[in-house]
């Protein structure tokens, strides 16, 4: 588990009532695919950057859990970029096949 910069806002007693406040505006919907299943509150601009905003309804956007996952991600610079996980697989199976056929000349 990593400790997570702005997670002090979330243990405020303020934010309950904030977090309600958005989910009600959002209408208890992920706003990037509309799942309504494990909801959580993002914030668009990061708590540990302005932490004045982090109480602000207009910085809070609901999302599922899968998709606050890909947003904070993407806010950590961590992104899976397709070409590169196509490379490192290349990457992985060439490694990987020369021992095979190393065995099998041995064989
Ligand atoms: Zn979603």
């Amino acid at each position: 588990m990593t400790a997570r910069p702005g997670r002090w806002a979330l243990v405020r007693p303020e934010w309950q009532a904030v977090r309600h406040a958005v989910l009600e505006r959002d209408k208890w919907a992920c706003q990037h695919c509309g799942n309504r299943r494990r909801l959580e509150v993002h914030h668009v601009k990061r708590v540990a950057d302005f932490p004045e905003l982090a109480f602000q309804p207009d910085n809070c956007l609901t999302l599922c859990a899968g998709c606050h996952t890909i947003e904070t991600n993407r806010e950590l610079g961590r992104i899976p970029d397709p070409k590169r996980q196509q490379w490192r697989k290349a990457v992985a199976e060439l490694a990987t096949k020369p021992v095979e056929q190393e065995e099998n000349t041995h064989a």
